[in-house]
């Protein structure tokens, strides 16, 4: 891929999950010359999970890695052009959008944001220095290590309680951590946290500190009780944090209008406030957050971009 501004693009799609890569998808079929920027997460949040049993046409589901390269497999079949790396800087205020990798610089005439959205963490002192030794967010990455360990999983919702249906694989024992008395999760996937053994609900608890060191790893968590207030050591070997995420739209402050969590707003089904920038998937969605409807966005995202480059014509 040449590193040039010279020429620019006819489409620019950030991001390789089910968004960015339906509407990679769609551009290329219109020929719309698609070019798509993985991000440091190629596939995104699905190639953390195992099997998924909801998105449509998988009678029996489908693994989140294979679903994701199916689809990377489809965009290119149609001339998508994929490019590693992650963009670290944007100008949206005059067209052509210039967009960077580093010191690398591309030009699109319509540009599709589907940047998703990145975990979050509790904000404990130590969690970034312990991550990687006991402070994980992906069973589905970690969760082998933790065989007949003890493992805590902090969260009420569906990541949170795949999480402890699949560390319950391997883990002796799995303690869900939650905030309140009721969880968020869907209830079959309550159903399944709860009907399972190994898993144990602490309620109205959170953690409010990581015990462990760099050499050591994490060995256990301070509890607090929400509503007694007593706090309490709990002594682990892993904690899982599950709490939901957050969109990646640092790169657009200030450029894009956005809610107050920094959700992306769109109209008209994925038009933001610039006129040839759309948003697709997660990351102007806080409210279903499902592959499913990151890539029914990703479609319209798609077909508004090949109207928008008709309109413009050959200008
Ligand atoms: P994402 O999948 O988040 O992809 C974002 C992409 O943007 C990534 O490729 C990333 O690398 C890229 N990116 C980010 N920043 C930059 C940058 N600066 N430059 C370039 N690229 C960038 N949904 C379901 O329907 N069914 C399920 O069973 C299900 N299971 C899930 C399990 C887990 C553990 C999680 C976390 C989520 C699950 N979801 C499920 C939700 C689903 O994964 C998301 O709704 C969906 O992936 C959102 O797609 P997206 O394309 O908007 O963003
Ligand atoms: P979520 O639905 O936002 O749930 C986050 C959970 O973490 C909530 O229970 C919340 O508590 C808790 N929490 C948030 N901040 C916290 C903090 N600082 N300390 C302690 N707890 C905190 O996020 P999610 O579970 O990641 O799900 C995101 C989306 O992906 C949802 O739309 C979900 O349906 C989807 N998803 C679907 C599947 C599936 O269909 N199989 C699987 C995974 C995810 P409260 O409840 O008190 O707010």
């Amino acid at each position: 891929m040449s590193t040039a501004c010279q020429t620019p693009l006819e489409t620019l799609i950030l991001g390789s999950g089910p968004a960015g890569l339906t509407a990679a998808i769609y551009t290329a079929r219109a020929r719309c010359c698609p070019v798509v920027i993985h991000g440091l997460q190629p596939g995104g949040q699905l190639t953390t999970t195992t099997i998924i049993e909801n998105y449509p046409g998988f009678v029996e589901g489908i693994d989140g890695n294979e679903l994701m390269q199916r689809m990377q497999q489809q965009a290119e079949r149609f001339g998508t052009l994929m490019v590693e790396g992650e963009v670290t800087r944007v100008e949206l205020t005059k067209t052509p959008f210039r967009i960077w990798l580093g010191e690398e610089c591309y030009q699109s005439r319509t540009l599709i944001i589907a940047t998703g959205a990145s975990p979050k963490m509790l904000g404990l002192s130590n969690e970034w220095e312990l991550y990687g030794r006991g402070v994980s967010v992906c069973a589905t990455c970690d969760g082998f290590f933790y065989k007949d360990k003890e493992v805590v999983v902090v969260g009420g919702g569906d990541t949170a309680m795949e999480e402890a249906a699949f560390l319950a694989r391997f883990a002796r024992q799995v303690t869900v951590v939650h905030r309140r008395d009721e969880l968020r999760a869907s209830p079959p996937l309550q159903k399944r946290a709860m009907d399972n053994k190994k898993i144990d609900f602490r309620w109205n608890t959170e953690v409010i500190g990581i015990h462990g060191d760099k050499q050591q790893g994490v060995r256990g968590l301070r509890l607090k009780n929400v509503q007694s207030g007593a706090e309490e050591d709990f002594a682990c070997d892993g904690v899982f944090i599950a709490i939901g995420h957050t969109p990646n739209t640092d790169l657009f402050k200030g450029q894009l209008h956005m809610d107050q969590d920094g959700y992306i707003l769109t109209k008209n089904g994925c038009e933001t406030n610039i006129p040839g920038v759309f948003a697709a998937g997660d990351v102007q969605d806080p409210n279903f957050r499902q592959a499913i409807t990151a890539a029914g966005s990703g479609c319209m995202a798609a077909m508004l971009a090949e109207r928008y480059l008709d309109n413009l014509g050959d200008e």
